[in-house]
């Protein structure tokens, strides 16, 4: 499954910022926050009791929305996969392609193309930067929003 294919399962996102809670629970993943390993942003597992998603509970609310988001892709894009019996399988970030492929499925959901573009034509140019203002109101972080910004070309 491709991002693309992905995103088109997602119920179409009217204004920012996305509840990125709310869709993990619509896939069936439950939300854990607990302290981590400082290094280690999330992780996600199925057991028995289904999936899981654990964020670390040091981080800002920001990083955890985008971890969620990022696990979340390791969700749907393993899916299927893994057997029943595969109890407390961890990702691990050993395959960068399949890093790549998440955080580009977090970029995507959390700061979706045409209403980043739409958001940055309406936000007026004044004492505040652009960029600050749209990572504020999609809830991500300002570097997440300035390389959102770079790869869609916006300035
Ligand atoms: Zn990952």
């Amino acid at each position: 499954m491709d991002t693309t294919y992905a995103i088109r399962l997602i119920p179409r996102q009217i204004e920012p910022p996305l509840d990125v809670n709310w869709l993990a629970e619509w896939f069936g993943v439950e939300l854990e926050i607990r302290p981590l390993p400082k290094k280690v942003a999330g992780v996600y597992l199925r057991t028995d009791t289904g999936a899981h998603i654990i964020l670390n509970s040091s981080d800002s609310p920001e990083r955890q929305r985008w971890t969620t988001a990022h696990e979340l892709a390791h969700h749907i894009f393993c899916i299927g996969r893994q057997s029943p019996n595969d109890a407390f399988k961890i990702k691990t970030d050993s395959d960068d392609s399949a890093e790549d492929l998440c955080d580009r499925f977090a970029a995507e959901i959390l700061m979706p193309a045409s209403l980043v573009r739409k958001k940055a034509a309406e936000v007026k140019h004044g004492r505040f930067d652009k960029t600050a203002l749209l990572a504020n109101m999609f809830e991500v972080s300002i570097i997440a929003m300035r390389i959102r910004l770079r790869d869609l070309g916006i300035s």
